[in-house]
């Protein structure tokens, strides 16, 4: 069913949702494009709507391949829509589902994109504040490139920030996504250009792991992972492509890597990539050898290891982990994509609870090589324990049962028992 959008646009079908509205595809004088509807709620925030407004040419002279483009921003009544170069394909959430992990080429041409975007806006002054994998669009009409990675563009510039306005959080909140959150805005700094450098690296840990360095469990444990875990190399991974990824999830954004040069950098990698399969870390690996994985951050960070209870003093308790690691802040408003929702805000932990301390959130310390609570080594771990358990019962079970059966034959008749087939006694 089509719809006006202002004078000038048409929205014809919707093509996803996200936290922040609905996409829509539409046309306009100069033919197709993706029509973002902010959610209600936003759009009848009118400091938002000015701030909007206010930043129009700011998101409109971001002109950049790797970019997908604002063209337009309307304010209808009470609508309020972006208008977006319309990009035939899926965004990279949706390709990692599929595939779980990618090449070393492919996750590496993807970022180099990705990087290209940010230096381009890092440049107009811009910081995207939301680098995740629902953001990077692929499109699928342009040619593919290395490792058979389509061109990826950044979507969804300025979002964050226009609804991170003064009305909507308090200075000391947070917005983002947890798992890809830089530790100096956790600690309450400032957002600059290096948070978005911190969350691509972890978008490239991800592609190539199935999994974020630092998610899993409550929104609060990640949080505080990010300030106080490091992250070892993921078995398999080149070496040089490993510095990378290590350097720019520095703790001290200074130590990261500009855009411009990470796109570089990771550029070059790529001849030295091609070919190579996607890392072999299997659900095996994920639980036993990852764990045990000389270096890895469980097995040797003191203190460092997060208990399975919710924890109390934050927001988001009940919060689910969502595939790809991703956790909401708290409970979304919006319906079918809750659990990616990305403009939610909870307070900056205390010093205390960061460190773990009296009244802090942290839990006695795993045993070395212990799965993080939540994590998805941690949920393998749980759903493998269940199932040994479960065959430990019917073995007992069996037993006794052959044992009465026996017991009781023997009684009665004298002689030897058939064989026990699968007899759950209970
Ligand atoms: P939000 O930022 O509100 O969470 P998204 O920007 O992620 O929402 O958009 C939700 C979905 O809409 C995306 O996953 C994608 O499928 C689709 N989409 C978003 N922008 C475009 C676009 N410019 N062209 C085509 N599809 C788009």
């Amino acid at each position: 069913m089509a719809r006006k959008i202002g004078s000038r646009y048409t929205a014809h079908r919707i093509l996803g949702r996200g936290s922040a509205g609905t996409v829509w595809l539409g046309d306009g004088p100069e033919g197709p494009v993706a029509i973002k509807l902010l959610r209600e709620d936003l759009a009848a925030d009118q400091d938002l709507v000015e701030r909007f407004v206010q930043e129009r040419s700011a998101l409109l002279c971001l002109d950049h391949p790797r970019v997908v483009g604002v063209r337009d921003l309307v304010v209808d009544g009470n609508e309020l829509a972006l208008v977006m170069d319309l990009v035939r394909g899926t965004d990279l959430r949706t390709r990692l589902e599929r595939d779980r992990r990618l090449a070393p080429a492919a996750a590496v041409a993807i970022a180099a994109d990705v990087a290209d975007a940010l230096a381009a806006a890092h440049a107009a002054g811009l910081v995207h504040r939301d680098v995740k994998p629902e953001n990077v669009l692929l499109d699928a009409l342009s040619m593919e490139g290395p490792g058979g990675a389509p061109p990826a563009l950044l979507t969804d510039f300025g979002v964050a920030k226009l609804i991170d306005s003064p009305s909507r959080t308090r200075a000391t909140s947070i917005i983002g996504t947890p798992d890809y959150l830089a530790p100096e805005i956790v600690e309450g700094l400032p957002p600059r250009a290096a948070v978005d450098i911190y969350a691509l690296a972890t978008v490239v840990y991800e592609l190539l792991a199935g999994f974020t360095p630092f998610g899993g469990g409550h929104p609060g444990a990640v949080l505080r992972r990010h300030v106080t875990e490091t992250v070892a190399p993921l078995p398999g991974i080149p070496d040089e492509l490993w510095q990378l990824i290590h350097q720019c999830l520095a703790k001290a954004p200074a130590s990261r890597l500009r855009a411009a040069e990470l796109a570089a950098r990771l550029r070059e990698l790529l001849p030295s990539l091609e070919g190579l399969p996607p890392l072999d870390i299997d659900e095996q690996g994920d639980e036993e050898g990852y764990a045990d994985y000389a270096g890895h951050p469980e097995a040797d960070t003191p203190g460092g290891g997060e208990g399975a209870e919710a924890e109390h003093s934050l927001s988001g308790a009940g919060a689910v982990p969502a595939a790809g690691g991703a956790v909401p802040l708290v409970h979304s408003r919006v319906g079918p994509d809750a659990n990616r929702d990305t403009h939610t805000s909870m307070r900056v932990p205390g010093e205390d609870e960061l460190a773990g301390g009296a009244h802090g959130t942290a839990r006695a310390p795993r045993a070395a090589g212990e799965a993080r609570a939540g994590s998805a080594r941690h949920r393998i771990a749980v759903r493998r324990r269940r199932l040994k358990i479960g065959a430990a019962a019917a073995l007992v079970a069996a037993a006794l049962a052959v044992g009465g059966w026996l017991a009781t034959s023997e009684e009665e008749t004298g002689s030897l028992p058939a064989p026990a087939y699968g007899y759950s006694g209970d």
